[in-house]
């Protein structure tokens, strides 16, 4: 990977939701293709024994910070540190998300406000942080974590599929606001894919049901997302931006 077009070789990325599941085999595929990495998310053993694991398995740099990305000053800190420590920021993968799944009539105020602030917030706050840098370099990528949730939805998911589908409107506003910086912002909208977040949230039955909805009849590998986000962060993807990958196995395309 790192002598094609694919490469990252001289990149430094920032992943938040770096320790496990699709944040973590993105900070995997991105230091397979030569880059450095700067990886954030609130439990500092998973995050830590996960940073170290890249770097023995790549041989890549891969520093980490403990923070909470629903708290405003650690979005502040993790920015500020990231910048320091690595001296720039390339690419930012916006990742760390969750689901409180809650019908119309039901849902907390504390509940909503905490994934506006997780899954939607945070996210402009870390790319308004680091895009100034990258203007300067005339160079970025910046990548949110949608979901198809954002563009199709199911019962009870109306915080989780308010902000999955705002990510993907402020993708594309920001895509124009960067292109003439030469900074792409796009979006990846996953499918089933078997992490933790998915499998904690749905029953047995739920999740047999959701993989066969899916084309291919079963659930996505965290690294089948991280395949088509190396495409964006690298030269390879370099003219696609305001865009949303929908990778899902197939599972928007069905009607019945
Ligand atoms: P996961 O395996 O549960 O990983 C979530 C990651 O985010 C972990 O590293 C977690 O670490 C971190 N995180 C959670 N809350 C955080 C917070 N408040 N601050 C900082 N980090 C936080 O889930 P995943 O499936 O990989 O989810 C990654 C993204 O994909 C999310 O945005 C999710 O909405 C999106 N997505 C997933 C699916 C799917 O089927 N899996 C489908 C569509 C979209 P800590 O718990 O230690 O903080």
């Amino acid at each position: 990977m790192r002598d094609t077009i694919f490469s990252l070789v001289g990149k430094t990325a920032l992943i938040t939701g770096g320790s496990r599941g699709i944040g973590k085999a993105m900070a995997e595929v991105f230091a397979q293709a030569g880059a450095e990495l700067f990886l954030c998310s609130r439990k500092e053993d998973t995050l830590r024994a996960a940073a170290a694991a890249i770097a023995e398995k790549t041989g890549a740099r891969v520093e980490y910070l403990p923070a909470d990305m629903a708290r405003r000053e650690d979005t502040d800190r993790l920015a500020d540190e990231a910048l320091r420590r690595m001296g720039k920021v390339d690419i930012l993968v916006n990742n760390a998300g969750w689901n409180i799944p809650q019908a119309i009539n039901a849902i907390r105020d504390e509940d909503w406000d905490y994934l506006v602030e997780l899954n939607l917030t945070a996210v402009m706050r870390l790319t308004r942080a680091v895009v100034p840098p990258m203007k300067e370099r005339r160079w970025g990528r910046i990548i949110h974590i949608s979901s198809i949730m954002g563009r199709a939805s199911t019962a009870k998911r109306n915080a989780y599929s308010a902000t999955k589908a705002a990510l993907i409107g402020m993708a594309q506003a920001s895509a124009l606001d960067l292109g003439p910086y030469n900074i792409t912002v796009n979006c990846i909208a996953p499918g089933p894919i078997a992490t933790e977040m998915p499998m904690s949230l749905l029953s047995p039955e739920q999740q047999a049901e959701l993989g066969g909805r899916t084309a291919l009849g079963r659930w996505g590998q965290p690294e089948e997302i991280a395949w088509p986000a190396l495409l964006l962060a690298s030269e390879a993807g370099r003219y696609i931006t305001g865009e949303v990958i929908t990778v899902d196995g197939g599972c928007l395309a069905r009607i019945f």
